[in-house]
């Protein structure tokens, strides 16, 4: 195998589209982003999609060649190519990978999956879960997304949608979800999850709390781990009991595939500490006993801007190494 293949590597978002040529290592060449303008009809994008990477590709010092191209996009079903129903975008149900291979010849490998299981690929080929075979990965962003592995190999499951460890039931009864039911685990232990959890906290005690002063819309994770940080009891408090919701779930999930490690990324999980601590403590603690003690929960092995990328990418890369 040569060095100069790469593999365009693409996160589609709910704002922005960003991309990259990646190469077996990890590397990551003329990374750049554009609009995706949800409002608009998909073929748009996937139209300037293909312009801008054209403009990169030859940008690109070196001489390359494009073996095949990976694509991270929510509510994307590996199976079909498709994005079905994003809540960010107004697409309905797209199929992508059509839209794409209009621009591209027939030998180029064209995948999509959802970013959960990209960033769980991601990990894998150059990140914290190199050289594991079972393992999960949890993304903690505006929601909670999983990526199982077992055995080496993405679980998908019969339909294509499989690892929505984020819609288990965490407390019955509780807090309404997105997605229609209620005490759903992302609505707990999420960015959107905590800011939820300040605002309860905040009503029921009566410690002075910058918390108090800062607006809902305003409120991000970023924002409570700081404060909690600064030794704020209300933001503190919060990443105690998001961690310990988070961690009888990770102790549940546990039982399911027996991982070798969790891995917990995206914005939530940069609080570091103050996020890990409490969740290890909560797993260990409900583990059943034949696991206990077994396993690792882990932040993300990746460069932190590219992880979308990379981990798209190697939604390819996983697949030509494993076949080589
Ligand atoms: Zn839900």
């Amino acid at each position: 195998m040569s060095k100069s293949w790469v593999v365009l590597g693409v996160d589609i978002g709910g704002t922005t589209t960003k991309f990259g040529f990646v190469d077996m290592y990890g590397k990551c060449y003329n990374e750049t982003s554009l609009p995706t303008r949800a409002d608009e009809p998909a073929e748009f994008l996937v139209e300037r999609l293909h312009q801008a990477a054209e403009s990169q590709w030859d940008a690109l010092d070196e001489e390359f060649q494009l073996v095949g191209i990976g694509i991270g996009a929510p509510n994307a079903n590996f199976y079909k190519g498709t994005v079905e129903n994003p809540p960010n975008l107004k697409w309905g149900v797209v199929n992508i990978v059509d839209l794409l291979r209009k621009f591209y010849d027939e030998e180029i490998p064209i995948k999509l999956t959802n970013d959960a299981n990209a960033a769980a690929l991601g990990e894998m080929q150059f990140g914290a879960a190199q050289g594991m075979k079972d393992f999960i990965v949890i993304t903690l962003g505006t929601g909670l997304g999983s990526g199982i592995v077992v055995n080496g190999e993405m679980v998908y499951g019969h339909d294509g949608f499989a690892g929505e460890i984020g819609h288990t039931v965490a407390i019955r009864n509780g807090r309404a979800c997105g997605c229609g039911r209620k005490g759903c685990l992302e609505t707990y232990a999420s960015a959107s999850g905590i800011r939820r959890t300040v605002m309860e906290l905040l009503a029921e005690k009566t410690e002075p709390s910058e918390m108090r002063s800062i607006s809902f819309s305003e409120m991000n994770g970023k924002v409570i781990a700081d404060a909690a940080k600064k030794g704020d009891p209300i933001a503190w408090e919060a990443f105690q009991k998001t961690g310990k919701t988070l961690g009888l779930a990770l102790s549940d999930a546990i039982n399911y595939t027996s991982p070798e490690a969790i891995i917990m990324i995206g914005g939530l999980a940069q609080a570091g500490d103050l996020l890990f601590k409490p969740t290890k403590e909560a797993m260990d603690a409900n583990t059943l006993n034949i696991f206990k003690g077994k396993v690792k929960l882990l932040p993300s092995g990746l460069k932190n801007g590219n992880i979308a990328i990379l981990g798209a990418a190697a939604l390819i890369w996983h697949e030509i190494l494993i076949s080589e």
